[in-house]
């Protein structure tokens, strides 16, 4: 081939004089129309195919009405009704504002993240749960004490999406309309309600990192979690559909609001039962001025419009929650039993000494099912091998099973 005198674009022909840069490849030329020309056929190719893939999906988003939504909660999850209702709102306005066709519209819907207050144990993490399960969404959980501020010893927050990609198979498309709960927010507190003039690597630095995240930006993940570093392939995700739910027991908040209250009432004459309930029922006042003097920083309760709290289990609500939910202890004990052939019958005041139990020894919902264990677990070991076709539980017997059990040594003062 004999040798070219001038430079021409290789696609468009034009030489070197009429362009402003070309290119030069292994063996030819591109300019810059044609770079730009090519990256619109790229997007008008690539997007559809996105847009297969998205359809063909393993998640196909269900939205359902707050009121749907509620139903379905009611069916998992015992009492907890205000966090419930604000939830199913808060879920329902997200992905209405999803579907927003935001070219013919000038009102921009925010993000409704949410923050619940809750003691441990009462429910934040399956009311997160259930809601994805409803939504069809993927979900995932991350527990906020792992991260640190990055270039310290810890994981970056960005792999809070990570653990997101790897529950829906690194479908990128679902990820970005997945619901992610943030676990123990409040042990990110920074430790005094001024800012500190030090560095607050396991405190503050991470409220900061998780702004940009919770607010909605395209984010350079690692697919396998952990510290980002230089040579590693990033998989770009885009949070602003991201639904973003945190939790946290906020151990003392209760005073923060009392005081808040208090101040706010002086000179009324509230009634003094009302005054009371009030007292033991602190934390359904929560609101964000009290979780920025447990330590929260404004910027991150700003990106968290939503905030609702838990109510403390009782034993009433216990003892529903033993029986009642859709896949209740009682119902997946009585499952496996039912798989081995044998009829579980269990006495109804079994179930208040589980109750009892779990209360005097302060082991909330969560105990529940170690003392269903304890009380269970010799007869599934043995009737698998017995010709049984019925085995019915009554008090007698699930004390002596619990007493002989370790659960009874852990017995708190
Ligand atoms: P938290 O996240 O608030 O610490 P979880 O959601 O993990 O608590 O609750 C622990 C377990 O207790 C759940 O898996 C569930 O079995 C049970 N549980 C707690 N609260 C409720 C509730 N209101 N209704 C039904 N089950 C509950």
């Amino acid at each position: 081939m004999a040798k070219q005198q001038t430079l021409h674009c290789s696609f468009c022909g034009r030489s070197r004089d009429e362009v402003k840069i070309l290119i030069a490849g292994q063996e030819g030329h591109i300019c810059e129309s044609c770079v730009e020309h090519a990256q619109e056929i790229i997007v008008q190719e690539i997007l559809p195919m996105q847009e297969k893939d998205a359809a063909s999906s393993n998640y196909k988003l269900s939205v359902k009405k707050p009121i749907e939504l509620k139903k379905f909660l009611d069916e998992y999850i015992i009492g907890q009704d205000d966090a419930k209702k604000v939830i199913a709102v808060a879920v329902y306005n997200h992905y209405k504002r999803l579907n927003q066709k935001v070219e013919n519209d000038d009102v921009e819907i925010e993000k409704s993240n949410i923050i619940m207050v809750g003691e441990t144990g009462t429910g934040k993490t399956l009311l997160a749960k259930t809601i994805a399960r409803i939504l069809n969404v993927p979900f995932a959980i991350v527990d906020a004490t792992v991260f640190t501020e990055a270039g310290y010893v810890g994981e970056d927050v960005e792999s809070i999406l990570s653990r997101l990609l790897q529950v829906c198979n690194f479908d990128v498309t679902a990820a970005q309309k997945g619901i992610v709960y943030i676990d123990e927010i409040d042990k990110i507190a920074r430790k005094s309600d001024n800012p500190s003039i030090t560095r607050d690597v396991s405190g503050e630095g991470v409220q900061q990192g998780l702004l940009k995240l919770l607010e909605g930006t395209e984010v350079l993940v690692p697919p396998q979690g952990g510290r980002k570093h230089p040579e590693q392939k990033l998989i770009k995700i885009n949070t602003s559909n991201i639904l973003f739910i945190c939790g946290g027991a906020f151990d003392g908040v209760d005073r923060l609001i009392g005081r808040r209250i208090n101040t706010n009432a002086i000179g009324f004459s509230v009634n003094k039962d009302l005054q009371e309930y009030q007292r033991k029922n602190l934390l359904q006042f929560v609101n964000a001025q009290d979780l920025k003097s447990f330590g929260l920083i404004p910027e991150l309760l700003g990106r968290l419009p939503v905030v609702t709290y838990l109510n403390p289990l009782d034993a009433s609500t216990l003892r529903s929650i033993l029986t009642e939910p859709k896949n209740s202890l009682i119902k997946q004990y009585k499952k496996l039993f039912e798989l081995e052939g044998i009829n579980l019958v269990i006495e109804s005041e079994v179930y208040d000494f589980m109750v009892e139990k779990a209360m005097e020894y302060k082991l909330g919902a969560r105990g529940l099912r170690s003392i269903c264990e304890s009380i269970l677990t010799d007869a599934m070991f043995e009737l698998p091998s017995q010709k049984v076709k019925t085995f019915t539980v009554n008090k007698e017997y699930a004390e002596r099973k619990f007493t002989i059990s370790k659960l009874s040594l852990l017995k708190v003062a």
